[in-house]
């Protein structure tokens, strides 16, 4: 019980604690790693204080859950991670189940600011309200962030950097409204149309397979440089083209497809490609047929996600978890 604990052992701990018949002891055993400094990662504190307060919220514990919580939130702030949204949903919860309403919406209203700015609030919020009766407080604050996020996105070019930040804000609003709402049992409204939409339009791209075309830089520059449009859906910068193609990997593996990996593209195969399929942009279609030709040729693959302390699937060298898994 006094070894080091990795993130990874974090990540097992809390996949592990739902089905475990001692909790508590998960619970424990993470509390004491941080208390006696045994993390493989000191960064990691909040993280695994945060498992822990939610491990304990789950026992009929709320005060130890909420006390928890609280070392987390200073624990995520101390290490400079800049969303608390986790641990602060989970203190809200448990100040609920404690009995103490008034600290709970106190907490939440300060997760509702946060509505039209961290894409992890909408969903944590819209559940915390709707598990303590609160459904239509929940109805009230996501259709008022939603107006908000809608005004931003209609304001911003394609191109725009902060363009996909914005749509993926929206889209995660879109749907805790939508679920709050169908949990209300209220008739869909234009927006809870556009919310189903959205999730068919997802769903049907996440069809698309396990394996997502990515330009490594030199090559990205290249590909920007003959076919500047590339950049409305692939990224500006690279740094945004390695963002993307992360969000993307993750929805596909949330929606439950395994074996992902990426497959590199080259500017001057793209071309050739192109040409001989008779169209002279790479539009999706084209990209996507390129994509198959490289599956079909045997291109190796890099598989996806790497470990947290693993070099980044991107090939920068530098550790995933300091690299494209924080840029999603
Ligand atoms: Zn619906
Ligand atoms: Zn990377």
């Amino acid at each position: 019980m006094n070894d080091v604990l990795s993130t990874e052992d974090i990540d097992r701990i809390a996949a592990e604690a739902s089905e475990s018949e001692t909790p508590e002891t998960l619970a424990a055993a993470l509390v004491a790693a941080v208390d006696d400094g045994r993390l493989a990662d000191a960064a990691d504190a909040g993280y695994a204080l945060t498992v822990a307060a939610e491990i304990t919220a789950d026992t009929d514990e709320p005060e130890v859950a909420i006390a928890l919580a609280e070392r987390a939130i200073e624990a995520c702030e101390r290490s400079g991670d800049t969303s608390t949204s986790h641990p602060s949903a989970i203190r809200a919860d448990a100040l609920f189940l404690a009995g103490r309403e008034e600290e709970a919406m106190t907490q939440l209203a300060v997760l509702r600011e946060r509505l039209t700015e961290d894409p992890d609030a909408a969903m944590l919020v819209g559940e915390v309200l709707v598990a303590n009766g609160q459904a239509e407080v929940a109805e009230e604050w996501l259709t008022e962030a939603l107006d908000t996020v809608l005004e931003r996105h209609d304001q911003l070019e394609s191109s725009d950097p902060a363009y996909d930040d914005v749509a993926m804000i929206t889209f995660e609003v879109l749907q805790a409204r939508h679920g709050v709402r169908h949990e209300l049992g209220l008739e869909h409204d234009e927006y809870d149309d556009l919310a189903d939409e959205m999730m068919a339009e997802l769903e049907d791209s996440l069809d698309d397979g396990p394996v997502v075309l990515f330009f490594p830089e030199p090559e990205f520059d290249e590909a920007l440089r003959r076919w500047p449009d590339l950049a409305a859906d692939h990224g500006a910068t690279w740094d945004d083209h390695r963002a993307i193609t992360e969000q993307e990997l993750r929805l596909r593996a949330e929606h439950g497809t395994t074996s992902l990996a990426t497959i590199p593209a080259t500017a001057n195969a793209l071309a050739t490609f192109a040409t001989t399929s008779g169209s002279e942009d790479p539009d999706i279609p084209t990209l996507e047929a390129y994509r198959d030709s490289l599956i079909d040729s045997g291109t190796p693959q890099t598989p996806w996600p790497p470990g947290r302390n693993d070099p980044c699937w991107c090939g920068s060298q530098a550790k995933y978890k300091k690299c494209c898994l924080p840029r999603a």
